[in-house]
């Protein structure tokens, strides 16, 4: 129990650092100008206890909400609860919400203290999970997915993570197309700008796409139901920025059919003269080509027209290691239920080119479940890192070259060898390049964008080592500059932000426009803003 006014000593950097920890785990001794005030902290620890009685109309969710303030037992575990322990601020207060009226009397308390909140889900992935002086909102206590078969939807809670959603799916055979790894948050990935790209995108669209209604807890503590009928203004709006306008409780998303068993794996190449064919007796295990061939290859085959949209890959050129194309070939809907035996044989024919090409060291492409076999090939354990992505337009041919050459040549030069660091790139196109204009905040981007892209590096002692993490961050800066004449533009955008999407995510003016509008109808002082941020504007004159 707080009984004191809690207070910390200031430091005033800017965006980057803003909300890094100046001395890794033992962060109490950074940040804070704000104080919190005793007798507000005992009312919502007494609001959400006594509240813990209130239940959801269906009594659904009976766990029971957490409260966490600096050196108070439990705060630091909860603090350090993100995916990326290196983005773990030092906030104020630490709210673990079981349900709308905890969300709503963290956002009272964090008024009545006149500090933000930043939200995050069991996910925790952003470098906005927690953040330096804010009150913190965690939702990893909502995860319930709740499945509706005959009207083939699914209900959400505002933590689950892609995980959560594929489990209860499975057993129906539907699926939401959602991101490659499976223990990001839902909410994350869909409100907060990235709108959901994976490997079904490329027949099916982003996972905003499919987001039918939620219900928000608004900037003002009240709670609020959007649909296609109700509040439809908000639900074009919650479809890549949600989080700008509330905390979303729920989310009702329509679900897609699989086949039960679809094609994926990796083949795993090494160039010419690198890895361990570098050395004279080992080089029979490397490709004739060189790693700037093989990585042209991938290229080619998602820029060629003929390529299949079912086909998804991610390449991974690895430091200091092999080419690693992940693939994953699943049928469209309406071949969900093909035999598999076909779906087999389409996949290794359309996949030839390829597999075909340079030798492979390793080959685990095989028939596999998608939910638990496709959805969890992606495993990138809580650390630390740091990454920066982008949505790159087509690359003219010339420029590919040079840019292949660049990004190899980096992948000699990481400073660290391991599974969390790499270069990453996905094929965009297929069903987003019929995205209309308009029809979501971020059609634009994603109907025109080729490619996604993400450099990130793992460096495991953190803090404790600085000049390794000081060499980490400056080498993923280094490649991000490699891709970026080909990243979508952002005028508005900080420098560097910590780790998201780089590219005006939300595409022409007129969203921008309408968002701004809309945010200053419902988040007029902008209390949401530890997200991919819309600053509220009324109107051009304004
Ligand atoms: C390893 C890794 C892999 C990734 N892979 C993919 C991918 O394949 N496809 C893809 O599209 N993206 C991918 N991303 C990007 C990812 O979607 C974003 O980083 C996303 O913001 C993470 O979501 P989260 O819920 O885990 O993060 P969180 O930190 O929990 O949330 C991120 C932000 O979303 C907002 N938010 C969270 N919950 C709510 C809520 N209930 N209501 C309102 N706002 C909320 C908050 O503003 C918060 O700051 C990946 C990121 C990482 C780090």
């Amino acid at each position: 129990m707080v009984t004191t006014k809690i207070k910390f000593e200031a430091d005033a950097d800017g965006a980057v650092v803003n909300h890094q920890p100046t001395s890794g785990n033992n962060a109490v001794t950074s940040v804070i100008k704000q104080s919190l005030d005793a007798k507000a902290c005992e009312d919502l620890i007494a609001a959400i206890q006594s509240s813990d009685s209130f239940l959801d109309n269906n009594e659904r969710n009976q766990t029971r909400g957490q409260v966490f303030f600096p050196l108070t037992d439990g705060f630091e575990k909860a603090r350090m609860s993100v995916w990326n322990y290196d983005a773990a601020g030092m906030p104020l207060a630490i709210i673990k919400c079981a349900n709308a009226n905890h969300v709503s009397l963290a956002i009272t308390f964090a008024r009545k203290n006149a500090v933000k909140v930043c939200v995050h889900t069991a996910g925790a992935h952003s470098s906005h999970a927690v953040v330096n002086n804010c009150v913190v909102i965690d939702l990893s206590l909502m995860r319930d997915v709740h499945v509706n078969p005959e009207g083939r939807t699914a209900t959400v809670a505002g933590g689950a993570m892609i995980g959560d959603v594929d489990k209860a799916t499975k057993p129906h055979g539907l699926a939401l197309p959602m991101g490659h790894v499976h223990h990001t948050g839902v909410a994350g990935m869909a409100l907060n700008a990235t709108s959901g790209v994976g490997y079904l995108c490329r027949t099916r669209n982003l996972t905003v796409t499919y987001l039918k209604g939620a219900t928000l807890v608004m900037a003002d503590g009240n709670v609020t139901h959007i649909s296609e009928k109700h509040n439809s203004e908000l639900l074009w709006a919650i479809r890549g920025a949600g989080s700008n306008f509330g905390v979303a409780i729920e989310m009702v998303f329509s679900l897609t059919r699989v086949a039960p068993k679809v094609y994926a794996g990796d083949l795993v190449k090494f160039g010419k003269g690198t890895g361990p064919g570098k050395l004279t007796c080992c080089c029979c295990i490397n490709s004739k080509e060189t790693r700037e061939e093989l990585v042209m290859k991938w290229f080619q085959f998602f820029d060629a027209k003929d390529t299949p949209i079912e086909c998804s890959s991610l390449l991974v050129i690895a430091p200091h290691g092999p080419v690693i194309s992940r693939l994953c070939y699943a049928p469209v809907e309406k071949d969900a239920l093909k035999p598999a035996n076909d779906i087999k044989k389409e996949a290794q024919e359309a996949f030839a080119p390829l597999a075909d090409f340079g030798f492979t060291l390793m080959n685990t492409t095989k028939m596999m479940d998608y939910w638990d076999g496709v959805q969890k090939m992606g495993e990138f354990s809580p650390s630390y890192y740091y990454q920066k992505a982008a949505n790159m337009s087509a690359i003219p041919e010339d420029n590919l070259l040079s840019m292949i050459d660049e990004l190899c040549s980096y992948a000699e030069s990481c400073p660290v060898t391991n599974m969390g660091s790499g270069i990453i790139v996905m094929p965009l196109g297929g069903k987003l390049e019929t995205l209309e204009p308009g029809s979501i905040p971020t059609a634009e981007v994603y109907s025109q964008m080729k490619w996604w892209f993400i450099v990130i590096t793992e460096f495991p002692r953190g803090p404790k080592d600085p000049e390794v993490r000081a060499k980490c961050v400056q080498w993923v800066r280094d490649v991000y500059k490699v891709v970026e004449p080909y990243a979508s533009k952002d005028e508005g955008r900080q420098k560097d932000y910590w780790s998201d999407v780089l590219g005006d995510i939300y595409g022409s003016k007129e969203n921008i426009a309408k968002l701004q509008y809309l945010k200053a109808k419902y988040d007029g002082d902008n209390f949401f803003s530890w997200n991919r941020n819309i600053l509220p504007k009324k109107s051009d004159k304004e």
